[in-house]
């Protein structure tokens, strides 16, 4: 960015709730249906149905709220956003204005090493509107009203983001927490996550708001980054060269990466809201709130902190770990039944993470971390060096067994009888003179071929550390 300007990015996040029926009816969120066979009569809006407030989604959100540290409102209502547009039947949708059910609340986002305290301005419920299909017929438009309905809950930032790379930190973080809620699968192919960037930029060292855009829609980290920067850009030079920015909504094209003007950008009067008559404002019990506090999980932010403090792990290393639920479980149970934090992180976050990254996405752990702690206890133990274990790593991932079955049947054992070593290390040190001179001589590089050779004579099965100490003390004549 040129050094002159600094730009400030508030994000409005669509996180689509994880619940089995829609927020106002009976109708299933699954993805993927065969287009409207999973619209009721009140997602088509038609006339003389009522909608009944999925109270899934209500705990949903007072998890959120709880998670982030904001107030979860103990009353709250729904409005009518007033539009008309093709995949929205009813003409309106159904949202919260003044009355959200959360209330500020922050995110910790880590950024370039540190962590950034990120405020958030609310987070209301509403619904998801339908989709229009352009691609399905010749020269028409087809309207899918499967996602009509599906609980939404708009997440909002404060305009505290100050960079693109930022926001995608800020946007990853969101992710990371509502999956480790369990309040959203997080897919973003699905778009289960959908992202609206408002951008602004400011003479460098202002603390002035100028007017921005809005860019809808984003639907990945990678565009979010890409769609800001573009954007950006686009703002210096057309203020340098004599132009304004004007309120606007943009549409992040992809393919082409850049952002193009959609529409002149509406202001909430242009909606006519007006509090829904058909629901009854919503009540969040003492009850219902105590028992979403109960079941909130260790957030990630804590369990970082645990992991440097109590295990003594890296911040970084820590940071990997936490980065979703089913690797942290992971690292808790390898850790546990290897009885090392430490080396148990070191392999998830080497081989373990390699093997993933290898096998592609959507792959499992195939390897049980009661076996992977077992494969570091033999190491820990002596009974195998850390090379066999390797190769026995890629034998459990692809093939699966038991650590010590196969340590038995395959022979693996680390040769740590010093009397088998010793005789080997004898016969080594008298067949190879030349070598021993120079050891001798003060070459001492040349252990590195003895050691070479003991490995060879015991397939890598010899413990390394008692083959140093034997030929050291073999060729210093001992
Ligand atoms: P709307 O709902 O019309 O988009 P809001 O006032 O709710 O408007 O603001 C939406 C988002 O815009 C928030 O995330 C906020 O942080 C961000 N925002 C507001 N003003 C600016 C600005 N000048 N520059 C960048 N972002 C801003
Ligand atoms: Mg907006």
């Amino acid at each position: 960015m040129n050094s002159q300007w600094e730009c400030v990015i508030g994000l409005e996040v669509h996180v689509q709730l994880k619940t089995q029926s829609k927020i106002f009816s009976g109708a299933p969120t699954a993805f993927g249906a065969e287009p409207n066979t999973q619209a009721c009569a009140v997602d088509l809006g038609l006339p003389g149905v009522l909608p009944v407030l999925n109270r899934d989604a209500v705990e949903k959100a007072i998890t959120f709220g709880l998670a982030v540290g904001g107030d979860v409102a103990r009353t709250c209502r729904f409005d009518r956003k007033n539009y008309f547009y093709p995949d929205l039947p009813k003409g309106y949708q159904i949202s919260q204005l003044d009355e959200p059910i959360v209330a500020g609340g922050y995110l910790d986002v880590e950024f370039e090493g540190e962590l950034r305290r990120i405020n958030l301005t609310r987070a209301h419920l509403e619904e998801d509107a339908g989709k229009s299909v352009h691609d399905a017929f010749v020269n028409q438009s087809g309207i899918d009203l499967n996602r009509a309905g599906t609980p939404l809950l708009e997440v909002v930032s404060e305009p505290e983001l100050t960079s693109p790379a930022e926001a995608a930190a800020y946007f990853r973080t969101l992710h990371a927490l509502v999956r480790y809620l369990g309040i959203c699968d997080g897919n973003l192919n699905e778009g289960s996550m959908r992202c609206d960037a408002n951008v602004s930029i400011r003479p460098r060292g202002s603390s002035e708001l100028n007017e921005r855009t809005e860019i809808k829609n984003i639907n990945s980290f990678r565009f979010v980054e890409r769609a800001i920067t573009f954007e950006i850009e686009r703002q210096i030079e057309l203020v340098e060269s004599g132009g304004k920015v004007v309120l606007e909504t943009m549409l992040y094209d992809a393919e082409r990466d850049e952002t193009r003007p959609m529409r002149s950008k509406e202001n909430s009067d242009d909606y006519r809201y007006f509090p829904d008559p058909d629901l009854l404002p919503v009540i969040v019990s003492d009850a219902m709130f105590e028992e979403a506090r109960a079941a909130l999980p260790e957030l990630p932010a804590a369990k970082r902190k645990r992991y440097v403090e109590d295990l003594g792990l890296d911040a970084k290393t820590a940071t990997r770990l936490v980065a979703d639920l089913p690797t942290a479980s992971y690292f808790e149970a390898t850790a546990a039944a290897a009885g090392n934090a430490q080396l148990a992180a070191n392999w998830i976050t080497s081989d373990v993470a390699a093997a993933l990254n290898k096998a592609g996405d959507d792959t499992e752990i195939k390897i049980p971390a009661e076996t992977l702690g077992v494969l570091i206890q033999r190491i820990e133990d002596d009974t195998i060096s850390s090379k066999i274990a390797r190769s026995l790593f890629d034998v459990l991932w692809s093939e699966g067994g038991d650590v010590d079955r196969l340590i038995k049947d395959r022979g693996l054992e680390q040769v740590s009888d010093t009397g088998a070593l010793q005789s080997i290390v004898d016969e080594l040190v008298a067949q190879n003179t030349a070598q021993v001179e120079q050891y001798r001589a003060g070459k001492t590089k040349v252990l590195g071929f003895f050691v070479g050779q003991v490995m060879k004579a015991t397939q890598g099965k010899a413990n390394p550390k008692q083959v140093n100490e034997l030929l050291t003390a073999a060729l210093a004549g001992e």
